[in-house]
């Protein structure tokens, strides 16, 4: 995985190990409903990586592979789930490109044999560069997958070297053509800025080539170091300085523009008509069922985790029992910042009204967003309310203060 990774916001976590049955008492209120599937393996972990990774040892993805089925058999079991349709799939990770064809197709053949899943359902694979071939492609394609995000992250070698990825830019390349001669209609590309050793310029170059592939959509983060990771851990010499990455945001924001891309969501760019389905989901604070090692869901009001180790998320569905190990139930307070934090991260903004929910009896925070407003960070017409682009580029401030 490279980019996005599931909004799971708040602290309290349910001490309540496997207590999978909570999601039989928290029915959904939307019929229908996005799925993450979280394929835990990576081939090497990249020195900037926190996400839930697992390494390809002997016998640990058929293991897992044989799990996720009884995981979908049980999420199928539940007594609302006959009532449910999925809108959108997203297998994310991890690596979910080091399945084969053969793997996933048996996965998604699992997956529309137990639920009704919708016939324009948007389904996606995160895929890194150097573990897809047209030929696999093609299979995910028969499978059923209509759009790919492709893990490209930088085209500079020695930038790719450094973060521990084990592709290059000609491979990057050669992966996104053999998207398209696979059929893919919908690819979106996954890119890092803040980057140690890389300048402005080379960002520049960069945006510029993967903006001539013509993708449809396009995935930008900052670098954060976060514990977990390597580089969290020990540290990375190179860094650049706060202005270097201010300057590749409005890099991107502008060359994106001009290319006709909308700046939809705070990293995420899209031709018209190719936003992502499956991540609005989350921004939208909207309900989705979660499976795979750590995967995270929100059902009714219910936010959940599964367990994190992939052996034991095994263990669990070996055992019969759907693999859940936390849980929390939101409260009207808590789902109405987490509406107002996510819905902020979108260019369409949320309902005045939530913010002035939120703002009431709190003098302090009403006048800070007063002063977002003055500075034009904020902006409210038509009954909704919006961050700009500066404001986007500040956003983590304003978060905080309203969780
Ligand atoms: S490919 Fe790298 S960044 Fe992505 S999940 Fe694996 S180790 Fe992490």
């Amino acid at each position: 995985m490279s980019g996005l990774r599931q909004m799971v916001p708040g602290s309290a976590r349910a001490d309540n190990p496997l207590a999978g049955s909570v999601l039989a008492d928290n029915p959904p209120v939307a019929d229908a409903l996005g799925l993450y599937i979280h394929v835990p393996f990576c081939a090497r972990r990249c020195h900037y990586c926190s996400f839930n990774t697992a390494p390809l040892d002997d016998g640990a993805l058929t293991r897992y592979l044989a799990a996720l089925r009884r995981e979908l058999d049980l999420l199928a079991a539940l007594p609302w789930a006959g009532r449910v349709r999925l809108a959108t799939v997203f297998l994310g990770g991890g690596t979910p490109s080091l399945l084969t064809a053969d793997d996933l197709t048996a996965a998604l053949e699992r997956l529309h044999s137990r639920f009704d899943v919708v016939a324009d359902a948007e389904i996606t694979v995160e895929c890194n560069p150097e573990s897809v071939t047209r030929a696999k492609l093609e299979g995910y394609r028969a499978a059923g997958v209509n759009r790919l995000s492709l893990g490209v992250q930088s085209l500079d070698d020695a930038v790719l070297e450094r973060l521990g990825r084990l592709h290059d830019a000609r491979g990057a390349r050669a992966a996104f053509a053999a998207a398209r001669e696979a059929g893919f209609a919908n690819l979106s590309v996954d890119v890092m800025y803040g980057l140690p050793g890389l300048d402005v310029p080379g960002w520049t170059r960069a945006i510029e080539t993967v903006l001539d592939w013509r993708p449809e959509h396009l995935s930008a983060y900052g670098l954060t170091l976060e514990a977990g990771s390597l580089w969290g851990a020990a540290g990375v010499d190179g860094l650049p300085p706060e202005q270097t990455q201010i300057d590749q945001y409005w890099q991107l924001a502008r060359a994106a523009a001009a290319r006709g891309f909308e700046h939809y969501e705070i990293s995420n760019y899209a031709r018209p008509g190719f936003r992502s389905r499956h991540n609005q989901i989350y921004w939208r604070a909207s309900e989705y069922l979660a499976a795979g090692p750590g995967a995270c869901g929100f059902i009714g009001r219910l936010r959940y985790a599964n367990a994190k180790a992939t052996p034991r998320y095994c263990e669990a569905l070996e055992d019969g029992v759907l693999p859940v190990d936390s849980f929390e139930a939101l409260t009207p307070r808590q789902r109405l910042a987490e509406r107002l934090m996510l819905g902020l991260r979108l260019a369409d903004g949320v309902p005045a009204a939530w913010l002035e929910e939120r703002l009431a009896g709190d003098l302090p925070l009403a006048r800070r967003v007063a002063d977002w407003r003055d500075g034009r960070l904020l902006l409210e017409a038509g009954g909704r309310v919006r961050l700009t682009e500066a404001g986007f580029l500040l956003s983590d401030a304003l978060f905080v203060d309203l969780l």
